[in-house]
Order: structure tokens, then sequence, then C-alpha cells
């Protein structure tokens, strides 16, 4: 029988006999392992131990928590094959870039390592004579992170590094369909010596310990990143508690091609937006706003890339693109690309591929509005609608026309289009002849409207979620 793991709770790894199969969508046959499912009262007793540990791990030197940061990026560098095919067998991307994100979390542990010793203040001459006035970060005490199953070590890794270099204590609830990354993470940072109970994992589902990390009183701050709808609930229930909240959310990031554009760099870079990674990317591109007088040409080429895509076994040398995650998201897929059909598009491909795991084409709906249900709502797969304009300023209203905001991008060699769209893009963040996404590790990251909500994260930004600010006063005279 497969290997079972249990939570991890104030440095113990602790068994039970509730645990839920972990299973590789690209081969169903393949199980990586069986995890715990854990209760509210995991959750608890997790709380407590980070409630135990934070103290000291506060009152280390900056140079203690760097260091733990600094040895588990080594490990994660040492162990990136490894780690890499855990990874595509859980999630379903391909090995390269499954490696591709272990090496971000080792990157951004790395970074994060330089943080804890750059956290500082600020010192201000008072208006009052005698008196000094000092402005510092302190660490806000237990935190709770949510992460999803699209990137099950990098976004683990981009919330756990700040709040350990700020001083935090940590309770982590990965996604129940993918836990193996986050385990490995976390084995990673008791290896690089981190102290009992300042990381604390439980597994299970959302609705019960998602539900009890965002309902404790002792977690002050919940950093999540998942789906709209879930976000919503934590951000009224961190309004009930008093709790900071920040929100990572969805996207329908719009990729305008215009006529000027380098039209082999434009098919590169909207294959690459639409299909990595199987779609399943918050920051994919999912809607193609394409200028009338290259639309045609444009399609022609992009639909003989499209088609040219080798579905595959993520360890397959020689695949292009994995399975979807679940049979629960190939079905929402499926019942996107039907809808898009019965809303009028032409769609080319898109159908469940004949496979021993959840693998579906890539799709393109051709002939789609901006008001169609599929390209307004995030769909989350290989699926990405294409949307004829009559000029830029048509592009530009129809890419802000969403309840998203996430990401958003533009190919074109005008330097007044690339201009213009930067400055007047609702996205968070905006790319010019790149993908929409793919994205540093060391700058922030994030959106406006329905993708997020609160402080961004990664880069030194990220900080600014973990820490509250004390303005303390003293006045060393005498009267
Ligand atoms: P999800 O269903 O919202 O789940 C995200 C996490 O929240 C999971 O760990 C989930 O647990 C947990 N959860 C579910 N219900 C909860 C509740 N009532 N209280 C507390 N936690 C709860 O999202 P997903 O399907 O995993 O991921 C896909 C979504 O993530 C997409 O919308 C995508 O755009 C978004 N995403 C955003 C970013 C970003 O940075 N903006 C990055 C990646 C992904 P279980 O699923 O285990 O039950
Ligand atoms: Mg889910």
């Amino acid at each position: 029988m497969a290997e079972a793991f249990g939570n991890y709770i104030g440095g113990t790894w602790r068994q039970t006999a509730d645990l839920s199969e972990n299973r590789n969508p690209a081969r169903l046959d393949d199980v990586i392992g069986r995890y715990a499912r854990g209760s509210a009262e995991d959750v608890d007793a997790a709380v407590e131990a980070g409630r135990d540990a934070q103290p000291a791990w506060a009152a280390a030197t900056p140079e203690d928590r760097a260091n733990v940061l600094d040895r588990a990026a080594r490990l994660i560098f040492e162990r990136v094959p490894e780690l890499g095919e855990l990874l595509a067998r859980e999630e379903g991307k391909l090995r390269r870039e499954a490696e591709g994100e272990v090496t971000r979390a080792a990157n951004v542990m790395r970074f994060f390592a330089g943080e804890a010793l750059r956290l500082g203040g600020e010192k201000i001459a008072s208006v009052r004579a005698g008196c000094e006035v000092d402005v510092v970060r302190e660490p806000l005490g237990v935190v709770g992170l949510i992460t999803p199953w699209n990137f099950p070590i990098a976004i683990p890794a981009w919330k756990m590094a700040p709040a350990l270099a700020a001083g935090n204590a940590v309770v982590i609830k990965p996604a129940e369909i993918t836990p193996a990354s986050t385990v490995a993470l976390v084995k990673i940072l008791e290896e690089a010596g981190l102290p009992a109970g300042v990381v604390n994992l439980v597994m299970g589902s959302g609705s019960v310990v998602g539900n009890r990390i965002v309902d404790h009183p002792d977690v002050r701050a919940v950093s999540f990143t998942g789906s709209e709808r879930v976000g919503r609930q934590i951000a009224l229930a961190g309004a009930e508690g008093m709790k900071k909240v920040q929100l990572e959310m969805g996207g329908k990031n719009p990729m305008v091609v215009m006529a000027d554009a380098d039209l082999d760099l434009a098919v590169k870079v909207c294959l690459d937006g639409a299909f990595f990674s199987t779609g399943q990317r918050c920051t994919a591109s999912s809607r193609l706003i394409v200028e009338d007088r290259i639309h045609d040409a444009f399609v022609e080429k992009l639909d003989l890339a499209r088609a040219a895509i080798r579905v595959g076994d993520p360890l397959e040398a020689d695949s292009q693109m994995g399975p979807v995650v679940s049979e629960g998201q190939l079905e929402s897929n499926l019942t996107y690309v039907a809808q898009a059909a019965s809303e009028g598009c032409e769609v080319r491909g898109g159908e469940r591929l004949n496979q021993a795991g959840y693998f579906q084409a890539p799709a393109l709906f051709l002939n789609a509005t901006n008001d169609m249900k599929t390209s307004q709502e995030e769909i989350f797969g290989p699926c990405a609608s294409v949307i004829r304009v009559a000029d830029f300023d048509e592009a530009l209203a129809t890419a802000n026309d969403t309840r998203f905001g996430l990401s958003s991008g533009i190919c074109t060699t005008s330097l007044r289009h690339a201009t213009e769209f930067r400055r007047k893009s609702r996205a968070g963040m905006v790319m010019v002849n790149l993908p929409t996404a793919g994205v540093d590790y060391h700058v922030p990251f994030g959106g406006n409207k329905g993708s997020s909500l609160g402080a961004r994260e990664q880069g030194p930004m990220a900080m600014e979620f973990y820490t509250s600010v004390k303005t303390a006063y003293s006045f060393a005279g005498s009267v």
C-alpha cells in the first residue's frame, strides 16, 4: 500500500487512519501516497503549537531566521529533479514546468532569507523636544495559509518564506488533491533546522480544515490563494473576526494582438499564455483580443500551432501539455466547451482525449464576443476565446471589460500602443510582447477588482502583510 503521511503539528508527524489517496492525473493507477484528512481539532492543536513556538522564533536573531531559509533554499536546489517529478505526478504539469516551479520555490526561500536580514524600521525626528520616535515592524503571531492545487510548492513557499522571515508561526493547509509537494517542503524546513511548532501542516478539506483556520480566534491573519468564491467567504469571515486577510484569486486575462505585432512572436506568446501548464494558471491568457486587420492570418497560424501540441504524460520527454488536474475540473472544462458552442463560437479542439488519465485537447473558441459566459467566467483549463476588435481603443476597452484584473498583455511593435496599454490596463500586472503568465519571483505579484484583495505577495512588499507597524515614542529628558 502507498505510504501514509500524517499532519505535522508541534514538530511531530502525527499518524492517522483517516487518509485520502493522492493519484496521478496522467496515470490513474499511480498512487503517490495517502495523506491525512485533518479535523478542526487538528487545526486547534496546530494553532496552539504555533502560539507556543512563535515568541522564541520572533526573539531569535534575524540571522537565525535567514540561516533556516537559506538552508531550505539550498536543499530545494539540490533536489530539483526529485521534487519536480513528485510535483509532475501529483499535479500533472510537464516535468520541465514542474522543475521550473521547484526552482522558483528555492529562489523564493533564498530571496526571503535576505529579507529577514533587511527587515528594518524608520527613525523620525519628533515634533516634541527630547522625544524619540521609532517606527518598527513586528510579526503578527500565528498566521494561516491556505493554498490551491495548481502551484503546490511555489505558492506554499512564497507564503511561508515571508511569514517566517518576519518571525511569525504558520499553520498551512494545502489543497486536498495536491498535498505531497507541500509535505516535501515542510520536511525540508524541518531538515533546515526550523524549530518545532513554527510551521504546522494540517491537510484535509477546505470546508473542515480551511474553515477552522479562518475562524480560529488566535489566527491573526489569513493569506489565501484560490477561487473567487472561496475568497469572498474568507473575506467575510475575516471581517467578522477582525483579521488581516490577503486574497489572490482568479483571472480572465486578456492578451491583445495588434495588427502591427510580430506575428510569430504573438503566436508564441498566446500559445504559452493559453496552454502551458494546461491553462491551469491564474495568469493564463483566456481572452485573445485580435485586431480585425490581422485576425484571420493570426488565427490560422495559432490554430495550426494549437493542433500540433502533443498532449501526454508529463514525465515523457516529448509531451508538450499534460493532463487536467482532476475528473471534476475536466468535467467543468468540457461543460464550458459545450457552452461556447451553444453560445455560437466555432470550437477548435477541446475534446476529451482517449487516454488513461484526465486528458483534454487544447481549445480555441473562435468568433467569441466579450459578453459570452465563456468570455467572462474563469474556466481554469486549456481553453481560450478569440475576440475580434476593430482597433486599439476597442481592444483596450474589451481587455478591461471584466470583473477580474490580475494580468494583461499586448503584442505590438508600436511604442504608442505599448505605452498606452501599460498605462490604461486595469490589471495588476501588464506585459508587452510577453505572455500574461510567467513572472519574476522578486517583484510584487497581484491584481485588481475580483482578482486580489489586500497587500501584494512576493518581493520586498510581501513583508507588509506579515508584519504590523508599531510607532514607539520615548522621552529621555527631564522636566
Ligand atoms: P479553491 O477551490 O478556492 O481552493 C483553494 C484552497 O481553499 C484549497 O486549499 C481549498 O481546499 C480551500 N478551501 C475551500 N473551501 C474553503 C473554505 N470554505 N474555507 C477555507 N478554505 C477553503 O481553488 P482551487 O480550485 O484549489 O484553485 C484554483 C483557483 O485558484 C483558480 O480560481 C485560480 O485562478 C486561483 N489561483 C490564483 C492565484 C493567484 O495568485 N491569483 C494563483 C493560483 C491559483 P480543498 O480544495 O482542499 O477542499
Ligand atoms: Mg478546489
